[in-house]
């Protein structure tokens, strides 16, 4: 089966080779890397987008990218534009810092994104770190959203402890298709996030309510530069998990590669 993480954060950028051994023993065989994270500098974003794109090279098609963008950047909207137009990468990974999803602000920025038809992995949830971020990443603010039906977006860790919610924006977005020309723009990635006494539920419910797997993709939340150990045990429980709900094994391998494949594709 055809496995895919997408999302994974960079540690250290040194040794491709050995990442891709790693996963080879795992049995992952694509996975989508952010570039490291920067709030508040243009130019450190650039530079981090080049470092993960000079480490990628050596396996495009194994090694996906997605670009670290802060959105309230002066210039973030041309960066995004050259990590996805110029620079291979298959999507934009954005945290709310410290700003609403709804803010008016912001809305020059989603015009582009709509332009562009980017794929945005947001971080929703329980925040560890950036303060008392947290609060700005509920996943109900993503519903400004539906008025760029372009943007194809996923909602990180199920938006642990709001997996409810996270439901309900996905049902919501569903709910748009009906009245606008475009496809169901919202996506559930799996990465905990949920702690190990709700998981099993939250991936139950998720499941139940979205109809299926079409909009449910699977990742980890593991480092490059480490043993990857972690992604594997992330992967044995979520096999089980898999197992002890009867998901038949189309349903797995649209979660495990199928959705991230589609949202994020390989761009070499
Ligand atoms: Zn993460």
């Amino acid at each position: 089966m055809r496995i895919v993480d997408c999302h994974v954060h960079v540690g250290k950028l040194d040794d491709a080779s050995s990442l891709l051994r790693m996963m080879d023993a795992n049995g992952v065989q694509r996975m989508l890397i952010l570039s490291e994270s920067e709030r508040i500098s243009a130019g450190k974003t650039l530079e981090n987008m080049r470092a993960l794109q000079k480490f990628a090279s050596a396996d495009r098609a194994r090694l996906g990218m997605l670009a670290w963008i802060n959105p309230t950047i002066p210039g973030a909207a041309r960066l995004a534009e050259r990590a996805l137009t110029e620079m291979g990468y298959s999507g934009l990974k954005i945290i709310p810092d410290h700003w609403y999803a709804y803010e008016p602000r912001l809305e020059p920025f989603w015009e582009k994104m709509d332009a562009l038809k980017a794929s945005i992995l947001f971080h929703t949830g329980t925040l560890y770190g950036f303060e008392d971020g947290s609060r700005f990443c509920h996943p109900e603010y993503l519903e400004k959203l539906v008025q760029y039906p372009n943007i194809r977006f996923a909602m990180a860790h199920v938006s642990w402890p709001w997996c409810e919610e996270c439901l309900a924006v996905m049902g919501r977005m569903k709910a748009a298709v009906h009245y606008q020309k475009v496809g169901w723009q919202s996506y559930i990635d799996l990465t905990p996030g949920t702690p190990p006494h709700i998981r099993k539920q939250a991936i139950a419910n998720a499941l139940s309510f979205c109809g299926g797997a079409d909009h449910i993709m699977w990742g980890t939340d593991s480092t490059t530069g480490g043993n990857l150990n972690y992604q594997k045990e992330i992967l044995e429980g979520d096999r089980k998990i898999f197992a002890e709900l009867g998901v038949d094994a189309a349903q797995q391998e649209r979660m495990f590669s199928g959705t991230a494949d589609e949202v994020f594709p390989a761009r070499v």
